[in-house]
């Protein structure tokens, strides 16, 4: 079959590869009918997050059941499904409360420290080996483990492109805004304009939120935010650290206090100048949290910081004292999807929600690495690319 495979940073091509077959009675097989590339990627793609062997990329996925294991009754051939993106066992601890993503089965490099760069919690599909070393699904076929817990059947009403963002990135924006506490009224300012971001945007007028600003270090991104999810922008010179005049505007819009909510959609590998480079690499750290840091300066006293970006490893000079000082409530992780991923659908087949209205290109998987370097360059005003894996 064919598959995006990644042969080091920067290096993604459409490989031949042997197709992936049943090896426990509860795997299925699918056959994907469109897949996504997400800002997660993009951090295997940088070499931020290594992955030293070739491996099969992609976790937001859905398509046809090919193929089940003994054990899947719940599922048969052709039944059309969308995935979850974390890898999750359904029995264990943390699956019987409500924490998918830090399943303890799934993930061969578990741990319970977590936070390095040789331990994390349950495995994703084409996330590195770190996170289980599962091949993903911008493939034409993908392993499902745990088939009979994590996939879900779509209405045939539905099209692909309807349902294809419940894998990920709508259930992360909503978590974000779920772990904020959201419940009508609230003013939230998210950080990040890229899908992510959106689909958090989204999920906070779902939530009843009165005020929804969004900011960015792009314009044609928060142009894509206003169309989409009808946010208000601002836009940050990228090359400043925590821009003062960012937080004002968002601290001008709440009567001086500060956003109620502010999320985290950027993650460790934001824009920066050469001084904050310098500085990442005296200290060894990979990136910067500068984001996180101007999340913790725009939120009120006794508000909510929800960090949906990937942040790997440790930072210094982390803002406790304002977290202490603020009484700030802070959540992050990956998103546990398949707790949001049933109420989420149910709002798209009732017309709640539109999520295809990010979507920017569409290309056959033999284009990946094209596909790659515009998303991660930015280019083309790419906000969102699906890919057809079976098209010329
Ligand atoms: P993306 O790269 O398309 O979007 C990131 C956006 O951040 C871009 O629009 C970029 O211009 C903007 N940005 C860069 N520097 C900035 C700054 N200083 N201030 C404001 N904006 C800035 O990626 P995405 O798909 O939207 O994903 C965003 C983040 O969410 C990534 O870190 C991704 O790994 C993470 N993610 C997490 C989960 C989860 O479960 N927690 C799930 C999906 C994605
Ligand atoms: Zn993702
Ligand atoms: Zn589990």
């Amino acid at each position: 079959m064919k598959a995006a495979v990644i042969h080091g940073p920067g290096k993604i091509t459409c490989d031949n590869v042997p197709d992936p077959t049943i090896k426990d009675p509860r795997d299925i097989i699918v056959r994907v009918t469109a897949t996504a590339i997400c800002g997660s990627d993009l951090h295997i793609y940088s070499g931020g997050i290594p992955q030293p062997r070739p491996m099969v990329m992609g976790h937001e996925f859905m398509g046809i059941v090919e193929e089940t294991g003994n054990a899947v009754t719940n599922l048969k051939k052709d039944d059309r499904v969308v995935v979850p993106f974390p890898i999750a066992c359904g029995h264990c601890f943390f699956c019987n409360n409500h924490m998918p993503t830090n399943c303890e089965h799934s993930n061969p490099k578990y741990g319970p420290e977590g936070g390095l760069l040789n331990e994390k919690g349950g495995a994703l599909f084409g996330y590195t080996d770190l996170y289980g070393g599962y091949d993903g699904g911008q493939a034409q076929f993908v392993r499902v483990p745990y088939g009979d817990f994590g996939p879900r059947l779509v209405p045939e009403n539905l099209t692909d492109d309807q349902v294809l963002f419940l894998t990920d990135i709508f259930p992360t924006g909503y978590t974000g805004i779920d772990w904020g506490n959201v419940r009508g009224g609230e003013t939230v300012a998210i950080f990040g304009a890229g899908p992510v971001g959106i689909m958090a945007a989204k999920s906070a007028w779902l939530r009843g939120a009165e005020q929804v600003i969004i900011v960015d270090t792009l314009q044609y991104r928060l142009d894509k935010a206003r169309l989409a999810a009808n946010t208000e922008g601002i836009l940050w010179d990228g090359s400043t650290h925590k821009d003062k005049n960012v937080i004002e505007q968002i601290r001008a819009a709440t009567n001086g206090r500060g956003a109620d909510l502010c999320v985290e959609a950027v993650g460790f590998e934001p824009e920066r100048n050469i001084l904050e480079k310098a500085k990442s690499i005296i200290n060894m750290e990979i990136g910067s949290p500068k984001v996180l840091e101007a999340c913790m300066s725009a939120v009120r006293r006794g508000g909510f910081v929800s960090v949906l970006g990937v942040y790997p490893t440790t930072y210094d000079n982390f803002p406790i004292g304002q977290f202490f000082d603020k009484g700030i409530t802070m959540r992050g992780g990956q998103a546990p999807a398949h707790e949001h991923i049933d109420l989420l659908l149910d709002y798209v087949q009732e017309g709640k929600v539109r999520l295809d209205d990010v979507i920017t290109h569409r290309l056959p998987l033999s284009k990946i690495s094209d596909a790659y370097s515009m998303f991660h360059k930015k280019e083309d005003n790419c906000v969102k690319v699906v890919l057809d894996p079976w098209a010329a």
